[in-house]
């Protein structure tokens, strides 16, 4: 399966920041054997698509709805028209701090497909809920509920975030996410069949260019969800290199 390396950038970034994008979609084209997205702020897909129509830009969230009252809402039709070509959806920093439900993601997932747009679904436990030792149930019930029954390779990958990796530096042990997403693949299987095997799996908390290789050298890991680390070519290309050498 070809590694896909997206970028998290997250509230960062204005205008003069479209020259990292510019820099790491020429670098991009160094690594073929890898897929890499960079998932920008909404203000900065039309801009960054139409400087770069052949590289894959993202959004961060979209609307479940088309159009309607919903105010400083984004609907994934709007996303696609400004540019964009996929949409991460459900990602802790939005399920904490909008509190979006499992059944929200859902629908947005699906909005963005109809909308044309590929998605990642983000999954992943607290610390206490690891602490508790239930970061593989909470992981698949956040899974069985966000996803819809059309999931499918074709426009849908996983991210394994675990919320308390994000930003701070810290990883799991390699054995714990070959745990997560060995039990994500299986999962994606008994629901989706021979394609939810195929339905790629990211890793995303705290990845780096120093962690990379081992990471993402850990069966069932197809790619990375890259927040800090994704905002210069100097510190995303080493990522993706990695993901080429694996
Ligand atoms: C993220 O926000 O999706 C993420 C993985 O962030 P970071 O790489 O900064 O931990």
């Amino acid at each position: 399966m070809q590694k896909f390396i997206a970028g998290n950038w997250k509230m960062n970034g204005q205008l003069p920041d479209i020259a990292s994008v510019k820099a790491i979609a020429a670098a991009a084209q160094n690594y073929p054997s890898v897929d890499t997205a960079l998932c920008l702020p909404a203000t900065l897909i039309a801009p960054a698509a139409s400087a770069l129509p052949d590289y894959p830009i993202g959004a961060q969230d979209c609307h479940s709805a088309v159009s309607g009252a919903h105010t400083g809402c984004i609907s994934a039709v709007m996303l696609k028209e400004a540019g964009a070509s996929l949409s991460i959806v459900g990602h802790s920093e939005r399920r904490a701090a909008q509190h979006e439900s499992d059944a929200e993601v859902r629908a947005k997932a699906l909005a963005a497909k109809s909308a044309g747009l590929s998605v990642i679904v983000c999954v992943g436990e607290t610390e206490a809920e690891r602490d508790a030792n239930m970061a593989v149930a909470v992981v698949l019930r956040q899974l069985d509920h966000s996803l819809p029954d059309e999931a499918a390779s074709d426009w849908l990958s996983v991210a394994y975030e675990p919320v308390w990796a994000i930003g701070t530096g810290r990883i799991p042990s390699a054995g714990d996410v070959e745990q997560i997403h060995g039990a994500i693949r299986a999962d994606l299987e008994a629901r989706f069949g021979a394609d939810g095997a195929k339905i790629r799996i990211l890793y995303g908390g705290s990845m780096n260019g120093d962690n990379a290789a081992s990471l993402l050298a850990i069966p069932n890991v197809d790619g990375g969800l890259i927040g800090g680390a994704s905002l210069s070519a100097d510190k995303f290309m080493p990522i993706v290199a990695a993901a080429a050498a694996v």
